[in-house]
């Protein structure tokens, strides 16, 4: 029997997890924080809305077979996420930029207006040193459409959350789940297989020096006003230190709650370096330079055969959450082919 051990209950490790449990396999998932669903977790709070801990979480894809497998897990709620951007003059605009954004923001403007202030602060980088790929996340349109997420076919939210979603994935015989519990080198021998879904140069013990990440310190508060914004999310254009604030009913609007019919839960984003949010990591950083990707390279060529890295921060790669959950599902299918 191959002894298997996965290493972060966040949305990779649960997904192989999963799938090794259902080819028979008993699987072992550990995870240092005292919940599941790494950074997805969300929460009920005090007066009934769901908040997500470690921001916002919208789940968008064109992945059909992606879609079709978390369906086994939970039902959906439609739900397609706008942003507006806030001016300097406060007035709010389209964002991404589209042709009603251009009314009020001169086409030669936009990235002066929407992208340089606002990566400066989500990256403590200039744009010209960040991997193009990273802001064009978020394409100019020639359109009116004002969808955050324009070509997705599937745009949902878990209808009772990700956490319960997760709780679901995880309800299997075959999986043993280990809560606050950190990963130690002395783990390596006990077993013959290990997915980290672990920031792989914590998990080498910064062998080959540490890996930048970007991190982000949440500020959360209840209001007692029905309703604040009138989208879910507002990115600030001015120099910082926030970059958005997500209110969160507007997610599930039409989740009945009578305690949140007269406040509101926000939650404002104030990114920073992980080492000034207690080494909390939630970004790879994707330097034009291409200098983080050769360290990490490094570190992959000494990791020992049975260790596998998963996740955002055990491949240092910025993942959407349909693609975490792709490569989740090759890998396993990959693994399997070898030991069963
Ligand atoms: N971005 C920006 N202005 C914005 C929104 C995004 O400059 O108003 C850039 C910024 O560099 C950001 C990247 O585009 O890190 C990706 O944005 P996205 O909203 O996809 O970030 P995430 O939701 O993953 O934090």
């Amino acid at each position: 029997m191959t002894k298997i051990l996965i290493v972060g209950a966040g949305l990779s490790g649960t997904v192989v997890a999963r799938q090794l449990a259902e080819a028979k396999h008993k699987v072992t998932v550990i995870d240092k924080r005292p919940h599941i669903g790494g950074n997805c977790f969300d929460f009920m709070n005090e007066i009934g809305i769901l908040v997500h801990k470690y921001g916002p979480h919208l789940f968008h894809t064109s992945n059909k077979n992606v879609v079709e497998w978390l369906s086994r897990f939970t039902e959906w709620i439609e739900y397609k996420h706008k942003v507006k951007a806030m001016l300097s003059n406060g007035k709010l605009v389209s964002f991404p930029v589209n042709l009603d954004t251009l009314k009020e923001v001169d086409e030669s403007k936009i990235i002066d207006t929407f992208f340089r202030p606002y990566t400066k602060k989500m990256w403590n980088m200039e744009l010209e040193d960040l991997d193009p790929s990273i802001i064009q996340r978020v394409p100019v349109r020639k359109d009116h459409n004002d969808l955050y997420f324009p070509d997705d076919s599937y745009q949902l939210m878990p209808k009772y959350g990700y956490t319960e979603l997760f709780k679901s994935i995880f309800n299997h015989r075959n999986i043993y789940l280990s809560l606050g519990t950190p990963w130690t080198e002395e783990m390596i021998s006990d077993y013959d297989l290990i997915f980290t879904s672990m920031p792989i140069d914590e998990f080498c013990g910064y062998s080959k020096g540490r890996l930048p990440y970007r991190s982000i310190k949440f500020h959360t508060y209840t209001v007692p006003v029905p309703n604040l914004f009138p989208v879910t999310t507002i990115n600030f254009t001015h120099n910082g230190p926030y970059t958005r604030v997500t209110e969160w009913k507007n997610i599930y609007k039409n989740m009945k709650n009578d305690k949140a019919k007269y406040a509101t839960t926000i939650t404002i984003e104030e990114p920073c370096s992980d080492s000034e949010n207690n080494f909390e990591k939630f970004y790879p950083v994707k330097d034009l330079s291409g200098i983080n990707n050769k360290r990490y390279q490094e570190y992959i060529h000494t990791l020992p055969k049975k260790v596998i890295p998963i996740g955002r921060c055990g491949l240092y790669k910025y993942l959407d959450m349909d693609e975490a959950i792709e490569r989740a599902l090759n890998i396993s299918q990959k693994i399997l082919s070898k030991i069963n």
